[in-house]
């Protein structure tokens, strides 16, 4: 069985349309999808299609940004009602401001000496309500400025770095009320990316469970068994369920994981899947 419960197309910041994300997965043998493009549903209808004339099973997903105590994590949503109006609402408040800071974000870039982002970066964005710090880092990468995506957010567009712009995302309480309220499971997404300390780390697991979180991602991208092994151990401690995903954005990228290319949870993990509805 090939699970693969995080992942992105061209509705938010991937590469390949849904349809082309669901014919991967399979091609790759994936047999339990999850696309959740980032504050954006609008792609489950074209991969439900595609799943169903490929009889695979797909689950609604969705990958939504929340700003916790002033830090950017992310958080995933599977198995919801898409059509929910409060988590739809949800979403697109989260996306309003998304526009406003990419130009901040390119304006910062020209400061910088580079002067042709806002244009070359929009000429990426596959989705106009979803520009991101992915399309700039692919404008940089392209034109010479960097040379990969981690270069360009190590040198610019990281979490503190000189062009990236602060957000205020979704309050975590809301978005897991959002997503349950819908019918939903909530998931923290690649809890291993963040750089929090183990009080942190703590604080985060508890008040997620205590806002009714379900689960964490145990695999994401191309994790280290050693990884898997320690959030396969906190969520034991935390008493959270285990997802995985490969949070694929386009075949060859650096960070994400192939598509369907998920390596088994450690034994001692209580699949998030086991809690999805009947098909
Ligand atoms: P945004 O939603 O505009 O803040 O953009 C965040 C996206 O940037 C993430 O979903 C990733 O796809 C991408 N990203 C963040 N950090 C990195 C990194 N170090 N290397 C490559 N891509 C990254
Ligand atoms: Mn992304
Ligand atoms: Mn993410
Ligand atoms: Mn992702």
């Amino acid at each position: 069985m090939s699970i693969d419960l995080h992942c992105h197309s061209t509705i938010s910041d991937g590469a390949l349309s849904p349809g082309e994300v669901v014919r991967r997965a399979h091609e790759h043998g994936c047999t339990l999808l999850a696309l959740t493009d980032h504050d954006h549903t609008g792609g489950l209808v074209e991969a439900r299609q595609q799943a169903q004339q490929l009889g695979m099973r797909l689950i609604n997903g969705v990958e939504i940004s929340v700003t916790w105590r002033a830090r950017s994590i992310h958080v995933v949503g599977l198995d919801f009602d898409d059509r929910h109006e409060g988590l739809q609402q949800l979403l697109a408040q989260v996306r309003a401001g998304r526009i406003m800071r990419f130009q901040a974000m390119a304006a910062k870039l020209a400061h910088k000496g580079i002067a042709d982002a806002l244009v070359g970066a929009s000429a990426l964005v596959t989705n106009p309500d979803m520009p991101s710090r992915t399309h700039l880092a692919q404008f940089l990468v392209d034109n010479g400025h960097v040379r990969n995506k981690a270069e360009a957010f190590r040198k610019y567009l990281g979490e503190g770095k000189p062009c990236c712009v602060k957000h205020q995302w979704a309050d975590l309480g809301e978005t897991i009320g959002a997503i349950t309220a819908a019918g939903g499971l909530a998931v923290i997404a690649h809890p291993m990316r963040y750089d929090l300390s183990a009080t942190a780390k703590r604080n985060l697991f508890e008040e997620f469970k205590a806002l009714g979180g379900v689960a964490i991602e145990v695999h994401s991208g191309r994790s280290s068994l050693n990884d898997r092994l320690n959030y396969a151990l906190l969520a034991e401690r935390f008493d959270l369920m285990a997802s995985c995903g490969s949070d694929f954005h386009r075949v060859g990228d650096f960070g994400g994981g192939d598509l369907g290319r998920c390596p088994e949870l450690p034994p001692i993990c209580q699949p998030v899947w086991t809690r999805f509805q009947a098909a």
